[in-house]
């Protein structure tokens, strides 16, 4: 069983964080702080929590009890926590009470030591990367503790009726802080603590809610960020380490660090509990106000919590939660909250199902120039429960007659009613994420034989012919995929014109970024957009990805695939060797070239770059997180490094010989055999891997997807007529039926610089003769170098061509022939 937990809550797992979205949610902050208050009592009492216990319990959590006397401390008091310890030096203790009395946390004012250390190598990298140290040791002279259970704390303090008790002044600060820490998590993250705390209490299970905020001491800095460690027993990560800076600095809320406490890599959820299906209609105004009226499908294994926690969109308000037998149930939804938790009585639950009626409206859609209308968040605008769970969508969408609605699924009928345009769409296989979004499309349909029928939505004022080239590359994109990796499933592929930048592939439903439909420069990077959107089909649909550390599985796959079509098709001889060396500009050199190529699609231009960490921001397991300071960081691991990482694994199952990448796509077609309507992890990912290569590759995971170290490697090789000693390396062609060798012996020399000691690569190097005829060989870099020594044909070299095909991704320095 998974909770919302506060990293899930900010993590649009198909759509990166952006710049834009978090400077516009500050502004709404300071006005919403202000009305807060008052807003959420109303809301939360008089709508949902009719149960007067259960009323009174909330709102004890969200505004709890703050007792006006309090204990003075005078022998230390430690609190430890996983990672993390507290110690209350000299100072008082205000307890904060619920209304039943229970303690359900604490403000300390006097003396506190603060030690946090990450136990993981990535996280301390990351906890330097937004505070300048690797751990954090610190004093504090406030701090608040929130907890879901006394149990959590040391019982000393549950018993500080022990302590020496005084009226307390202290009351007000006591207040302060605990507004400014639930403000702070309900405005920029979403994230209701009381109702967290609340279903923890109801659960009453062991694995407790423990926050402690406090801001550090530090001398000279007159913005002393609100740091939190958070300890969640039911969330896949269990610590979390959150900043957030006063709102004037306009920082976002960051995630410093956040991890599972284990070393075993992170597994699936255990599915007791998951929605099946969304069943119901949706109905969209000219103005991209949304109502629903969604039936949800669970199927549960016994597991039957009597709350749950889903994920929202904050822009959406949920006005009632009926059972099946019709009984309202009791919900708690603050303003600004991306979420909604609703409290289930015995009699909600049926052996094995549960089904949920949720009404709810908002401004979910943004209305485009063009008076299209898209949803904002394109995954949270239907309730969720875990991550990306996949379902069915049975859905009546209802529009202005003008419009029409495209949403993912068949179209089984059009009509209209009662003065709307309705759709009746409905998915043939259970889908990770759902979308749909509105407009006066014109539309070309591509019929052909042996392919899915493909249709182009745009915008009017693009030509027919625009609108076919798109369709061209979409056929030849699903061709290409059909036949290197496995059958496209479903029956047809919807493509719609997005006025935005931002491109995303549903099943069988492409939002394409008008970038997409418009070329601006080359036709190559657009072409590998286009069919990057394709590859989604098969990454990201076909099969998905287990968490955040993995969804380069899915992005990076998808970039390289899109590429590797580009290399197929040809259209520009030279458009794959551009995108390969974009990326890799991108990577090493803050992306020169890749600026025109690779990240204005993205609507990330120089400004960006000169922001972006690059290789600081942290390794590529880090998902969404890279993202934090500057979106382009999150680009530049998740898609082009991790695309290249693809790239370097075609060259090592590559038949050097014959030139052939037939072991590659049998990785690929396999990995997606194997793990089809799955959620497969990079360690998943990692074993197919290793089956086709036949070796163990923790070396080439470790290097490439948990480090961010890149070699440079010096390299330089001599002709001399010398007898040839034996080779090293890996010969794979030796041209044993080519006439008798010379005397002409080539020595290559490599060394590795830049890297970890126990760094190695394979390097392709190919000899080109005279002649034409072409030897290719392995030279295996370590820290000790790499060597290759051969024997050469008598027609003479033309060119020695080091790390042929741009196969690993370095700097490569030529020391030349000496
Ligand atoms: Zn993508």
């Amino acid at each position: 069983m998974r909770f919302k937990s506060l990293l899930a809550s900010s993590d649009t797992p198909l759509a990166p964080l952006k710049g834009g979205i978090l400077k516009h949610m500050l502004g709404a902050a300071l006005l919403a702080s202000i009305v807060l208050t008052a807003l959420t009592t109303i809301a939360a009492e008089k709508n949902t929590l009719r149960d007067p216990q259960l009323r009174r319990l909330y709102h004890s959590l969200r505004q709890p009890i703050i007792a006006d006397s309090s204990y003075v401390i005078s022998d230390t008091l430690r609190l430890d926590y996983p990672d993390f310890t507290v110690t209350l030096q000299r100072g008082e203790l205000v307890p904060l009470r619920d209304s039943t009395r229970v303690m359900t946390g604490f403000f300390f004012q006097g003396t506190a030591q603060i030690a946090f250390r990450p136990r993981h190598l990535i996280e301390r990298q990351q906890l330097h990367r937004f505070t300048g140290d690797s751990i954090t040791v610190c004093e504090a002279s406030r701090l608040l503790v929130r907890v879901s259970t006394p149990h959590a704390l040391p019982q000393e303090i549950i018993a500080t009726e022990a302590l020496h008790q005084t009226k307390t002044k202290s009351s007000h600060e006591a207040q302060e802080l605990h507004k400014a820490v639930q403000e702070a998590l309900l405005e920029r993250r979403g994230y209701n603590l009381a109702a967290n705390l609340m279903t923890r209490r109801m659960l009453g299970e062991s694995d407790t809610l423990f926050v402690c905020a406090f801001y550090p001491e530090r001398e000279r800095n007159l913005f002393s960020p609100l740091c939190l460690y958070v300890y969640d027993g039911l969330a896949l990560e269990q610590v979390g380490y959150f900043q957030y800076s006063h709102k004037k600095l306009g920082r976002p809320f960051l995630t410093v660090c956040s991890y599972a406490l284990a070393l075993e890599r992170l597994s699936q959820y255990i599915q007791t509990l998951r929605i099946t299906k969304y069943n119901g209609w949706v109905k969209v105004d000219d103005n991209g106000k949304m109502h629903a009226d969604l039936g949800c499908d669970f199927f549960t294994a016994q597991y039957r919590p009597p709350a749950l926690s889903f994920a929202l969109s904050s822009d959406l308000r949920v006005t009632r939660i009926s059972a099946e037998a019709g009984d309202t149930l009791a919900f708690v939804q603050e303003p600004k909250e991306a979420g909604v938790t609703v409290f289930l009585p015995a009699q909600a639950w049926r052996s094995d199902t549960l089904r949920l009626f949720f009404q709810y409206e908002g401004e979910a859609l943004q209305r485009h120039g063009n008076g299209s209308l898209f949803l904002k968040d394109a995954i949270n605008w239907v309730p969720r429960w875990g991550y990306l769970v996949r379902a069915d969508y049975h859905l009546i969408f209802k529009c202005p007659p003008r419009l029409r609605v495209l949403s993912t699924g068949e179209l089984l009928r059009d009509w209209e009613e009662g003065g709307y345009r309705m759709r009746y769409y409905k998915t043939r296989v259970p889908a990770k994420a759902g979308s749909f979004c509105v407009g006066n499309f014109v539309a070309d349909t591509l019929a052909q034989a042996q392919l899915p029928r493909i249709e182009i939505h745009s915008a009017a004022r693009r030509s027919k012919r625009e609108r076919r080239h798109v369709a061209e590359d979409i056929a030849n994109s699903l061709y290409f995929y059909e036949r290197l990796l496995s059958p496209y499933p479903l029956r047809s592929i919807r493509v719609i014109e997005a006025p935005t930048t931002h491109s995303q592939g549903f099943p069988g439903f492409v939002t394409l970024s008008w970038v997409g439909f418009a070329p601006l420069r080359g036709e190559g990077p657009i072409a590998a957009l286009r069919s990057h959107e394709v590859a989604h089909q098969w990454f990201g649909n076909m099969i998905g990805w287990a968490t955040y550390h993995d969804q380069w599985l899915s992005e990076a796959f998808a970039e390289y695939l899109g590429a590797l079509y580009v290399e197929w098709t040809a259209r520009e001889r030279e458009a794959f060797s551009q995108l390969l060396a974009a990326w890799r500009d991108d990577i090493l050199e803050g992306g020169h070239i890749g600026v025109s190529l690779g990240m204005q699609r993205f609507g990330l231009g120089k400004e960006a770059l000169r922001k972006a960490e690059g290789m600081k921001a942290g390794p590529l397991w880090l998902g969404f997180r890279l993202g934090q300071n500057e979106a382009l960081d999150y680009y530049t691991h998740v898609y082009e490094k991790g695309a290249y990482v693809l790239h370097m694994l075609r060259w090592l199952l590559r038949d050097l010989q014959t030139e052939s990448d037939a072991k590659f796509w049998n990785m690929l077609a396999d990995f997606l055999q194997q793990y089809r309507n799955q959620e497969p992890s990079t360690a998943d990912f990692q074993r197919v891997a290793e089956q086709h290569y036949g070796e163990p590759m923790d070396w080439f995971f470790r290097q490439w997807i948990f480090q961010t170290e890149v070699p440079t490697y010096r390299w330089s090789y001599t002709i001399a007529p010398e007898p040839a000693a034996p080779q090293v390396g890996i010969p794979v062609a030796t041209g044993e039926m080519e006439p008798p060798a010379s005397e002409q012996v080539l020595r290559l020399k490599v060394q590795q610089e830049d890297v970890p000691k126990d760094f190695k690569m394979p390097i392709p190097v190919t000899i080109e003769y005279v002649d034409g005829m072409r030897e290719a060989y392995r030279v295996v870099v370590t820290n000790a170098g790499g060597a290759l020594e051969l024997s050469l044909r008598a027609v003479g070299v033309k060119h020695v061509d080091f790390n042929t095909g741009n196969a690993v991704l370095g700097r490569i320095k030529n020391e030349g022939r000496n």
